[in-house]
């Protein structure tokens, strides 16, 4: 029998009791939904909706009133190489689809690599430890130019709100501590498999000692996390589902979005961006961006926006110092330690 939580209140998780799972094992809507109906919300209190909803909340703003050098506008680009693992993960991976993440490892990466080495433009690369095990070669790939960033995505991409907090936490303390053997060095981002952040993850990546999280959905600016009202210190640099290849493209293959309707997507996401002076973060992943008709419309993406002057290209670990540093939390966290600096 296996745990996992329903929601939390005061500390304590509820647990739901569900037909064995094992880990790795993806959750699935289904799942959510029959815990769902255990109790549906509307027999909740008014406070346990509330305390529900503040567990883990957008704090102060961490915009900073202008990036490095003046520049008006961050533009951050990730990749998640999640590759085999988002069949493997299913524990009932099939060779077609572990075949079509095959590609994001072969061929995908490259062409990635190659457009941002053309620009001379840095990048974060958020991979899970299974995945960086079945191509090694990435770690090279990827570090040779010194400009990239590596960042934690789960072990075998797990989803961590099927997880319990034990589980959760021994996957996430696994995959930092076996990429940081694979590359040399500790990285300091995380960002939640399927962006599936689950009530531990918080707590846990403090306790690990991440500078930030690059997962929640609170605002267009970065942020500070606040967990139960109280401000933990972690920079969130906050995604979207219209700024990820993932849904725009279907790596399913059950529908088709034309690449040039998603750059236009893109395209106004950035000038928004650009007129009020924020922030542009793309997620995108060498399996589904790296295909020939997807890569050329990056190109005239990265052409367009490098059109525009002010425009500073960060990886995520440059910006969630920088920021951190302008709002005055103190210098950026030694990632070794674990322990939150004021
Ligand atoms: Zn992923």
């Amino acid at each position: 029998m296996n745990a996992r939580y329903l929601w939390r209140r005061g500390g304590l998780a509820v647990f739901v009791f569900s037909a064995p799972t094992f880990l790795g094992c993806a959750g699935t809507d289904a799942e959510s939904a029959q815990g769902a109906q255990a109790e549906a919300a509307w027999q909740w209190s008014a406070e346990r909706l509330v305390e529900t909803a503040n567990q883990v909340r957008a704090g102060r703003s961490l915009q900073p009133t202008e990036w490095p050098n003046g520049a008006r506008v961050a533009v951050l680009l990730s990749f998640d190489a999640d590759n085999e693992t988002l069949s493997l993960r299913t524990g009932q991976p099939t060779v077609g689809d572990m075949s079509r993440g095959e590609y994001g490892g072969r061929v995908g990466l490259q062409r990635v690599i190659a457009l941002l080495d053309r620009h001379q433009i840095p990048a974060s690369f958020f991979i899970p430890s299974v995945s960086l095990k079945l191509t090694p070669a990435m770690v090279d790939v990827i570090g040779r130019s010194g400009r990239h960033e590596f960042g934690i995505h789960g072990w075998v991409h797990e989803t961590n709100s099927t997880l319990a907090e034990a589980d959760e936490r021994e996957l996430t303390r696994r995959a930092l501590d076996e990429v940081t053997e694979m590359i040399g060095a500790r990285p300091v981002g995380y960002r939640a498999p399927s962006w599936d952040f689950s009530p531990y993850t918080l707590d846990i990546i403090r306790e690990l000692g991440f500078l930030y999280d690059s997962s929640l959905m609170a605002d267009d600016r970065p942020y500070e996390l606040v967990a139960a009202g109280q401000p933990t210190g972690i920079v969130e640099l906050p995604v979207e589902w219209i700024q990820d290849d993932a849904p725009l493209f279907d790596p399913r293959g059950t529908r088709y979005e034309s690449p040039r309707d998603v750059l236009q997507v893109w395209k106004d996401e950035f000038d928004k961006a650009y007129e009020e002076r924020t922030l542009f973060l793309l997620t995108m992943h060498p399996h589904v961006i790296g295909h020939r008709s997807r890569i050329v419309v990056l190109e005239e993406l990265i052409d367009h926006i490098r059109s525009k002057p002010g425009v500073w290209f960060a990886t995520h670990r440059a910006a969630a110092e920088y920021v951190r540093e302008q709002a005055g939390m103190g210098a950026a966290r030694a990632a070794a330690g674990g322990s939150a600096s004021p």
